[in-house]
């Protein structure tokens, strides 16, 4: 236990775990509020995911301009994207010019990774311990520790032992990786390892794709925002936050209110033809209302994409390998891509399907399926996050009596609103399971002002203990996983059902993501706020 100390005696009155958006965003507004507030970040800048996520080809899939901070005119002002979907660079930078232009960095502490965090309910603190050993005492614990934030390699003998050079996508080198000429391997092919691959094709001597398990993807449709254009994108930028505000999940694109079935197959066909030629996420977010519940639906956008596979694809052994046969459209998170399947149609591409030829280790030259060797210069690990909760699970937070965060979710987290747990108090999440997630900088901006709501309403009130009641946790709990039921996503092995098979114990599927509308949500939230967070325990 973390020895008592006076409540005048803490270091800080809140810490925050991570520098990423959200953490950026949480100092700003808590220093507003006059609090002491420290944020410690494990890497040496700003940034979270576009700090570490630096692989060739990572950008955004929302909007660039539905992406940025909503929250300064004089932000919105001065900064230009300069691509629809920003190139992670271009992001980076960003948050380097929001973190300067708030003068955030002073309260940052780098090269800080949290290893434990112990809650006193004597003292009513959080006790942090660091990673080189530093501790420091706080009222208040922030976590934003980002949902994809705990890399996993694959569990596949031999990792340790290849030669070459070797990266984990989401542990980038900073200076980068030449591909040209190199036989480069990528194991993966989600969200990430599409961009990659689509990218290190364009240079690698041989690039071979390692794919276990195909995804449905569409076209993203980035281009450049010339100058003209960023003005009318600035001038609407109240409209552009309005709309995101409203839709489901924050995106620009939003459910079309007919179901499928409702249209003439003539008209159904011209409306995913629109949409597949659209921008974004709108054949994902802004299809047909019942395209993710309708099994029937479902199979409808599904045999649309998959035409156009066959359509892009030269080779239709190919073809057939790159669509999905065990999920449909949609019900795992559909990367967006740039002529991704027409890497497929290069000569110094090949795709390796590991369900017919399993891969039995990781040699030193290279990787041997259970036909051949092959030996490469460079293996890139696209092989995605323990998500969600996996970030949590890597810090060793206890709360009352000891109790750790990680038996008390054994089978699934239990939260309130997505940003409270019973039995340790002081501690609130942002991005946590079971919070709105969507396009996530609305979803974070929603939730740092909830939670500086709830700081503020504590520093007015002179409470230094705020704790969700085992009520409150029951219902919101319930209600998550009632919102779930009948969507064909939480029928699918995917990061979003929690299913990781690289961590032992991340096999069974559970319930970690609020799937009801972001304005549903909003208007909960808003409403415990407004009747003076009578739900939860306060003291
Ligand atoms: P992911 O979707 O979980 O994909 C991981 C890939 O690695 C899958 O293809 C998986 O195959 C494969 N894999 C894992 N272990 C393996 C093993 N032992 N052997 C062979 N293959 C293995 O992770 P991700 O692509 O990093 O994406 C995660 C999420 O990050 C995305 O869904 C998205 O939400 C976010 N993201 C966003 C952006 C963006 O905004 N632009 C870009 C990238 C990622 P199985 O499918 O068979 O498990």
């Amino acid at each position: 236990m973390a020895a008592s100390r006076e409540p005048n005696a803490l270091d800080y009155d809140a810490i925050i775990i991570g520098a990423g958006i959200s953490g950026l965003y949480q100092l700003y507004r808590l220093r507003e509020l006059g609090l002491r507030a420290r944020v410690l970040e494990a890497g040496t800048g700003v940034g979270g995911t576009w700090y570490w996520n630096r692989y060739p080809g990572a950008r955004f899939d929302s909007e660039s301009y539905s992406y940025g901070y909503s929250f300064s005119r004089e932000l919105l002002d001065e900064w230009d994207w300069t691509e629809h979907f920003s190139p992670q660079p271009e992001t980076l930078k960003y948050l380097n010019h929001v973190a300067d232009r708030f003068d955030l960095r002073r309260d940052i502490q780098f090269k800080s990774r949290v290893k434990s965090a112990q809650w006193d309910e004597t003292a009513r603190t959080w006790t942090i311990t660091l990673e080189d050993g530093g501790k420091l005492t706080s009222r208040f614990m922030i976590t934003a520790i980002g949902l994809l934030s705990a890399p996993t390699m694959p569990k596949i003998p031999g990792v340790e032992s290849f030669k070459g050079r070797s990266c984990h996508t989401a542990r980038w080198p900073h200076e980068g990786v030449d591909f040209t000429g190199k036989r480069v391997a990528v194991i993966g092919t989600g969200a990430t390892g599409v961009q990659t691959i689509q990218e290190v094709a364009k240079t690698a001597g041989q690039l071979t794709v390692f794919q276990r398990t195909p995804n449905w993807c569409a076209p993203l449709h980035n281009d450049k925002i010339s100058r003209e254009e960023m003005q009318k994108i600035r001038a609407s930028y109240p409209d552009i936050f309005k709309r995101c505000l409203e839709t489901f999940a924050c995106f620009l694109h939003t459910p079309d209110p007919r179901a499928t079935h409702e249209v003439t197959e003539a008209e159904r066909e011209a409306h995913f033809e629109k949409l597949y030629a659209d921008r974004g996420f709108g054949i994902w977010q802004g299809n047909f209302r019942d395209i993710l519940m309708d099994r029937k639906a479902n199979a409808l956008i599904s045999d649309f994409v998959a035409r156009k596979i066959r359509r892009r694809v030269k080779d239709q052994k190919t073809a057939e390998k790159l669509i999905p046969r065990n999920h449909g459209f949609g019900t795992r998170r559909v990367p967006l891509e740039t002529k991704y399947f027409e890497v497929y149609n290069q000569p110094n591409v090949e795709l390796v399907d590991i369900n017919e030829t399993p891969i039995d280790r990781i040699t030193e030259a290279g990787i041997k399926t259970s036909d051949r060797e092959r030996s490469f210069d460079i293996i890139i690990y696209a092989t995605g996050f323990d998500a969600i909760t996996g970030a949590f699970d890597a810090i060793d937070i206890r709360g009352e009596n000891g109790l750790r965060l990680k038996d008390k979710w054994k089978g699934g987290p239990k939260t309130y609103l997505g940003i409270l747990v019973e039995d340790f108090p002081n501690m609130m999440m942002l991005m946590g399971p079971h919070t709105a997630l969507g396009n996530i900088p609305r979803s974070i901006e929603y939730s740092v002002e909830w939670v500086s709501g709830l700081m503020h309403y504590a520093r007015d009130h002179r409470l230094t203990r705020l704790e969700a009641n085992a009520e409150g946790v029951k219902s919101w709990t319930e209600h998550v996983i009632k919102l779930g039921e009948g969507l064909l996503s939480n029928e699918i092995d995917s990061w979003m059902t929690g299913i990781n098979r690289n961590v032992d114990g991340k096999t069974e599927r559970i319930v970690a993501r609020y799937s009801g509308s972001a304005p549903a949500y909003r208007e909960r939230c808003d409403r415990v706020a407004a009747e003076g967070y009578k739900e939860m325990n306060l003291v």
